[in-house]
């Protein structure tokens, strides 16, 4: 596996790659890797003949109060499960690296980017849209994965792409989840053992919409109300956002008509969870 740090080095491999014919796959991260992640990188290795993982932890996308400096790392774990996995580069540069002096664009997207966590992380999104279209700028991928565990995510820059016309193929893969329900994440590694207990009532919560829905509620007011009651039931939760929306737009619902997205973020103490489900499928 080749560990590069500098973008010219990067760009010079991937030239010599594409030279070749070989297809290229980007799997961004933010490293502090668990089977969410693992899961990305198989389907990238599959779908291409080199796979290519940045770990890079993107000052821009975290706001002044968030978990920035606590976020965390574990350079050595992240690189032998990325071997392990197989993968083929590894792609981790310094924030000077990507951000040198006098840096000062960024990339917008904009009606998407006024949901859900666009609401509570004001920036946050043109820090990932910023960051991801440098990387796709740097690599020149054939194709690019990315969770659903991150769905607004996965919209925002599939929308970046189309608008843009970058000629990279976005793949969604589905939430990767504990034996217990919760889905993976970097930041469950900050909850206590009671705050764990606690974090399942996201999953808990989305399926007990889903069975809501199967047996006949279509109104989005009274799922999210059961969903708020539930949530509330636990301690130490707070609610950042229950949403019900359109999977493209983004834009609320009011009933569940056809396929939507439930989306939720639930703070747990300090920790902020996201999760979410389709909702509302045509059997
Ligand atoms: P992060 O390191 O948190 O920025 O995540 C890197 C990529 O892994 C993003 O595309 C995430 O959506 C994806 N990811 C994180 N957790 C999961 C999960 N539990 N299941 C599937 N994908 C995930």
């Amino acid at each position: 596996m080749e560990i590069i740090e500098t973008i010219e080095e990067v760009q010079k491999r991937r030239e010599e790659l594409r030279l070749s014919g070989q297809t290229i796959s980007l799997i961004p991260t933010m490293g502090f890797f668990h089977e969410g992640h693992l899961e990305l990188m198989r389907v990238g290795k599959r779908h291409s003949d080199k796979s290519i993982i940045s770990i890079f932890v993107n000052p821009l996308q975290f706001g002044l109060n968030e978990d920035y400096g606590e976020y965390p790392r574990d350079m050595d774990g992240d690189l032998s499960k990325a071997r392990e996995v197989g993968v083929d580069i590894v792609f981790m540069p310094s924030p000077e690296e990507i951000y040198p002096n006098g840096f000062q664009t960024n990339v917008t997207v904009e009606k998407l980017t006024k949901h859900l966590c666009g609401l509570s992380r004001p920036g946050h999104f043109d820090g990932v849209t910023t960051v991801i279209a440098k990387f796709f700028n740097i690599i020149r991928p054939h194709l690019a994965i990315f969770g659903q565990k991150d769905y607004q995510q996965l919209t925002v820059i599939s929308r970046m792409v189309e608008d843009l016309n970058l000629d990279i193929q976005i793949i969604g893969v589905p939430i990767v989840r504990e034996a217990d329900g919760l889905a993976m994440s970097s930041r469950n590694n900050y909850l206590s053992h009671e705050q764990r207990k606690s974090a399942l009532t996201l999953k808990e919560s989305l399926d007990m919409a889903n069975e809501m829905f199967s047996h006949g509620e279509k109104s989005a007011a009274k799922i999210k109300k059961a969903v708020e009651k539930l949530i509330l039931s636990h301690p130490l939760t707070k609610i950042d956002y229950i949403n019900i929306c359109h999977p493209v737009t983004l834009d609320e619902i009011e009933s569940v008509d056809g396929e939507s997205i439930l989306a939720l973020a639930v703070k747990i103490g300090k920790t902020r969870l996201i999760d979410n489900c389709l909702i509302g499928r045509a059997e």
